[in-house]
């Protein structure tokens, strides 16, 4: 096996104006690529791409030897009839392929049992990704806690696109095969050969309900009082709670995963921390 791509989120506090010396620490950990969340610079108002913010956003990602992922900006909602949605897509791709961003990451979120909508996010996802093809730009649809992780899978298959993946993030299928009562390593299995991304993260296996019934509230929970009564889905560091991850990275392993290793977790509040934790994964993917 060629040495493991490792990366890690830039951490969700970042600006344009603090990015530089984010990607520095980032790079100085040790770390091979870097996901940034594309809300986190001003790249799109209204669904319209703003070429200043992407120029120099662009010139910052040449000074590190990074590899560049995206994700999409929370929010985004292509089961809404709201055209908007469709047009924050378009222009999220577009920002990638101007970066230089390879690989988006987009959530599936919650199945809505509504035939239409369904179609709908079919629909709009398809057309992303042919977009995004002609750009160089890879879509992958994430699996997120809220839901059980066959929704996705299942979405995956039926668009059957050249251009869709999917992202596995482990800390989100840990909460929801708790949540929905099935088998986590099994889950793993039926997903690996979608998989073209994965999200290490980790957490104590509780789900949080709030997610659902109160997601406003749910948002404004301090991270420490989270992390302190394991509340849901905390992306603390990979090995810090209790996730199968070694498990889940001999799965992994042996279908032969060729993409990123992305730790997704609240690095600025392990930091100094995070070089020993990027080791620790490689290790354990190394030994996996
Ligand atoms: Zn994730």
């Amino acid at each position: 096996m060629k040495k493991p791509v490792i990366g890690v989120n830039v951490p969700s506090s970042a600006t344009m104006g603090s990015l530089e010396g984010e990607l520095g620490r980032i790079a100085a950990d040790g770390w091979d690529a870097a996901e940034l969340n594309l809300a986190a610079c001003p790249f799109i108002l209204g669904g319209r791409l703003q070429q200043p913010a992407v120029d120099y956003v662009r010139s910052l990602f040449e000074k590190f030897s990074l590899h560049y992922t995206a994700h999409v900006c929370y929010g985004l909602d292509l089961r809404s009839p709201d055209e908007l949605h469709h047009r924050v897509l378009d222009a999220s791709v577009r920002v990638c392929a101007a970066l230089g961003i390879d690989r988006l990451n987009l959530h599936f979120e919650e199945f809505s049992h509504d035939r239409a909508k369904e179609a709908r996010w079919l629909e709009r996802v398809r057309e992303g990704a042919d977009l995004a093809a002609g750009l160089g730009v890879a879509l992958n649809v994430e699996n997120v806690e809220v839901e059980d992780v066959r929704y996705a899978l299942e979405a995956v298959e039926t668009l059957d696109h050249p251009n869709v993946g999917m992202t596995l993030d482990l800390g989100h299928l840990w909460l929801s095969a708790n949540w929905f009562h099935y088998d986590f390593l099994e889950a793993v299995k039926a997903c690996v050969p979608r998989v073209r991304h994965v999200h290490v993260n980790d957490n104590g296996g509780v789900f949080e309900p709030m997610r659902l019934t109160d997601y406003h509230l749910y948002n404004t929970l301090g991270k420490g009082y989270r992390f302190t009564f394991d509340r849901g889905d905390v992306h603390v560091a990979p090995f810090w709670g209790t996730a199968p991850l070694k498990e889940a990275f001999s799965v992994l392993k042996s279908a032969g995963f060729d993409g990123i290793w992305l730790c997704e977790y609240y690095s600025q509040l392990f930091h100094p921390l995070n070089g020993d934790i990027r080791r620790r994964v490689l290790e354990e993917i190394e030994n996996a």
